[in-house]
């Protein structure tokens, strides 16, 4: 199809692809149209990776957002303007999608990426036409009752096939149910990887169904065994491994001796750095100068980006060619190394599975490495999804670059040759099921969905239940039922609702009211708050409990410790003995650091070997610290009570101003995985404050100021200065100690000193000042004076290339 041919779109939109080089539609984009996603009707697009599913989200959402009148073939039903909204599956990826839509700014579409706290209720957004989000934003904009979710017009689902996750996939779900109920008219855009039961998402969307295995490049699996690659078409290829060499190596090496890339799946962070270390030496014989030159500039720009050993090892292995890209790897990395990828620069990239989901990197060959990973419930390795490995396969193959894609697995031996191709190769992959019945799943939901007015009793939820894949995959209800039920005991229990009807929504329990009489439901206010702090409510019931009973309980004194079995049901009010040191003063840092990781929000750190018994050591010399009782050594819950004791030093380390790479060392963490627990830290300790206001509690002075001390990563008495932007821990740690102590002190103190403490920097020391609100921040004429602990200032007091950017960017901004 034409691209001039497609019904319903605006009329600058042909004249536009012709321009980024798109003449036709590809085939499945065809059959959209086809199937009328210009026109309003819902679509389930199944489709290989990289086979042009954006632009078929494009069609939709421009149709959508330009109804106005400007489409000739007026008549059609749903192309009214409004806005689009264009759910990502993972927060990094939704700037990338954005940057791919802010081409048609050009043409008067805006566009908004909505991320920042899940509380932010988002009013900007209401001005820009398409608007991109997690599917965890969405939904917490929904419980905010953002005003411009009534004027979507189109939503697009992006690798809907992962409403199969257990973790995140009901959330998707339950927020398509949601926006489709509070719009009837809403537009349903489900893009999937190829999957067995399309069908199925489509009859739950009630959409057209684009099922295709059609590729804009060939692609070949395969599986590398002895000397030989052997192609699912019968062929076979001789793909020599010399001595001291390994597969993988050897691959990348006959990929580049015809001027091609590689990709390289492996299941784990080390083992992708290792990779990536090996796998140097073999690109390192194939760089130019030209490309030696430019890798040297990318690499002194990764080490720019964090001060720790993955940026060093990660800029190493650049220089040479190679990468790893992981989730460790700090926003920064990724996106360089993604870019020298696809300009060819990198010749080989290995990576953890989170570069297959979405993120734009086509190669010549793709290696699935290891395709077994290990897995903490089932306690050893399991092999991937077929889904999976072929998304990852998918890869292969540059449309208009490379003549043809190969994605391959390595077998060791000939009965491992036959099983790769049965298992893999050959086969479907899985069908993708609703997990929404799960407990953890049905307690945030349910709760919020109360909580935001789609359901006032048990039958309503039940009724909006139905709008769920779950119910279209499901004829028998009486699972989700039970969970329903069980879970609205615990939500009762814990004080989030209230059954039964007409008592005031204020947390009291009702004792007027017969507590299962009626099929009422009502959040109190406690619910409302929880549900709109986007908060697991096991979570909040944890801290609720933590913040009302402090300190200091310990297994020994409580007789009800093999009660705890049951988490979830039992608060630890229940067994703490109140006169056991419950009012100890306010919280400390760290005890407030160890009650938000011990949530389910907060995921832990794995104990290593050797950490359980210093861990456990800790855990009785800074007991008095610790919110709430600690369960018995014997108690299951001991193991995750040390894991989030873990996670609790490495916050405070942090707020302590250990330095970065000594924190990454100590714990065995990347730089990513610190702004992560940062971030979350920090969204948690927030929503302890909420709660603890709510409640009437006084902790929170000290819950604001470990908040504050997280987000900057200083102690306390920094806590003021690391707020002025662009000073950061580092600055705020030297200009203290040169005794400027308070913003108010950088308004007024002699500039000497400010550009002595800030390495004689003096566009920083303006900045600063500036942001400071001093008044006449010029430092013209200003000579640095010389600061005690502070190394030479910078002789020509420039600004230049060598900025001392160490870490001073707040992990927060991340
Ligand atoms: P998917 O989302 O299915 O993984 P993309 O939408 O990223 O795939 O498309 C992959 C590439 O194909 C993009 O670079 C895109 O510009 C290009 N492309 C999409 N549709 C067409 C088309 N009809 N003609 C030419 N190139 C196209």
């Amino acid at each position: 199809m034409d691209v001039a041919a497609i019904p319903g779109v605006p009329d600058w939109l042909p004249e536009h692809l012709q321009g980024e080089g798109i003449e036709e539609l590809y085939p499945p984009q065809a059959e959209a149209v086809e199937a009328g996603v210009t026109e309003g009707r819902n679509l389930v697009a199944s489709v290989p990776t990289a086979s042009g599913k954006t632009l078929v989200a494009e069609l939709a959402m421009l149709s959508a957002v330009a109804g106005d009148g400007t489409d000739a073939s007026g008549a059609t039903e749903g192309a009214t303007d409004g806005k689009a909204l264009y759910i990502v599956p993972l927060r990094a990826l939704a700037s990338e999608k954005a940057e791919e839509f802010e081409q048609f700014e050009q043409d008067g579409v805006s566009v908004g990426v909505a991320t920042g706290n899940y509380e932010s209720d988002g009013e900007w957004l209401a001005d820009q036409d398409i608007i991109v989000a997690t599917s965890e934003k969405v939904d917490s904009l929904v419980r905010n009752d953002a005003p411009w979710i009534d004027d979507l017009a189109c939503v697009v689902a992006d690798e809907v096939h992962l409403v199969d996750d257990g973790e995140r996939g009901p959330t998707l779900e339950v927020t398509l149910a949601k926006l489709r109920q509070l719009n009837p008219d809403l537009q349903t855009v489900a893009l999937s990887a190829t999957i067995g039961n399309a069908d199925e998402l489509a009859d739950w969307l009630g959409a057209e169904l684009v099922d295709s295995d059609w590729r804009p490049i060939e692609l070949q699996k395969g599986v590398h065994y002895g000397q030989a690659l052997h192609l699912e078409d019968g062929s076979q290829q001789r793909l020599e491994v010399q001595s001291g060499e390994n597969e993988t190596a050897a691959i990348v090496r006959d990929t580049l001796a015809d001027d091609g890339s590689t990709l390289v799946f492996v299941n784990s962070r080390r083992n992708a750095e290792a990779a990536a270390r090996r796998l140097a030496s073999t690109t390192d014989d194939f760089l130019t100068d030209a490309e030696r030159e430019r890798l040297a500039e990318i690499a002194a720009e990764i080490r720019d980006v964090s001060d720790t050993e993955t940026s060093d090892d990660l800029a190493d292995a650049v220089a040479k060619g190679a990468a790893f890209h992981h989730a460790g790897c700090a926003s920064e990395h990724r996106s360089l190394v993604e870019e020298a990828f696809r300009d060819r620069l990198l010749k080989v990239v290995s990576a953890t599975p989170t570069l297959a989901a979405g993120v734009n990197t086509p190669s010549r060959r793709v290696v699935v490495r290891d395709w077994r990973r290990y897995d903490g419930a089932a306690g050893g390795m399991k092999p991937l999804s077929v889904l999976e490995v072929h998304q990852m396969m998918g890869r292969a193959g540059r449309p208009g670059l490379d003549p043809y894609g190969e994605a391959v697995l390595i077998a060791s031996s000939h009965d491992e040759l036959d099983e790769l191709f049965e298992r893999y190769v050959w086969a479907e992959p899985e069908p993708v099921e609703s997990k929404l019945a799960a407990e953890p799943a049905l307690r945030t939901h349910l709760l919020a969905t109360v909580a935001s007015g789609f359901a006032a009793s048990r039958t309503g939820l039940l009724e909006f239940l139905e709008r769920t894949l779950h119910a279209t995959q499901n004829a028998d209800r009486s699972q989700l039922e039970g969970v329903t039920d069980r879970m609205l005991d615990y939500l009762e229990r814990n004080g989030f609702l209230q059954r039964g009807a007409q008592s005031a929504p204020d947390g009291s329990s009702g004792e007027d009211s017969d507590p299962r009489g009626g099929d009422q439901l009502q959040a109190t206010n406690l619910g409302h708050t929880v549900s709109r702090l986007y908060l697991d409510p096991m979570s909040a019931a944890e801290i609720v409990d933590g913040l009302e009973h402090g300190g200091g309980g310990t297994a020994e004194t409580t007789e009800a410790a093999d009660e705890a079995s049951e988490p979830g049901f039992t608060r630890a009010s229940d067994l703490v003995e109140d006169e056991d040191g419950a009012d100890g003063g306010p919280p400390t840092a760290l005890g407030l650091y160890h009650l938000v990781a011990r949530t389910p929000d907060m995921y832990e750190l794995y104990l290593r070997s050797g950490d359980e018994e210093e861990y456990t050591a800790m855990a009785y010399e800074r007991e008095d610290e610790l919110l709430g009782r600690t369960p018995h050594e014997r108690e299951e819950r001991f193991d995750d009570w040390l894991s989030a004791l873990k996670t609790a030093r490495l916050l405070e380390d942090w707020a302590s101003e250990v330095e970065e790479d000594e924190i990454t060392e100590r714990y065995g963490v990347g730089p990513g995985d610190i702004r992560g627990k940062v971030e979350t830290a920090q969204w948690l300790l927030g929503a302890a404050e909420s709660l603890a206001g709510e409640l009437g509690l006084d902790c929170t002075p000290a819950i604001r100021e470990a908040r504050t001390r997280v987000e900057h990563g200083v102690r306390a008495e920094l806590v003021d200065l690391a707020g002025v932007r662009g000073v950061g821990r580092k600055r705020a740690r030297r200009l203290y100690d040169a005794g400027i102590r308070t913003r108010a002190d950088l308004r007024e103190a002699d500039k000497s000193v400010v550009l002595g403490a800030l390495r004689g920097r003096e566009k920083t020391a303006e900045n600063v000042l500036e942001n400071a609100g001093r008044q006449d921040p010029s430092m013209e004429d200003i000579e640095p004076a010389e600061v005690d602990g502070v190394e030479e200032p910078v002789a020509n007091g420039g600004d230049g290339a060598d900025e001392d950017e160490e870490d001073q960017s707040s992990l927060g901004d991340f």
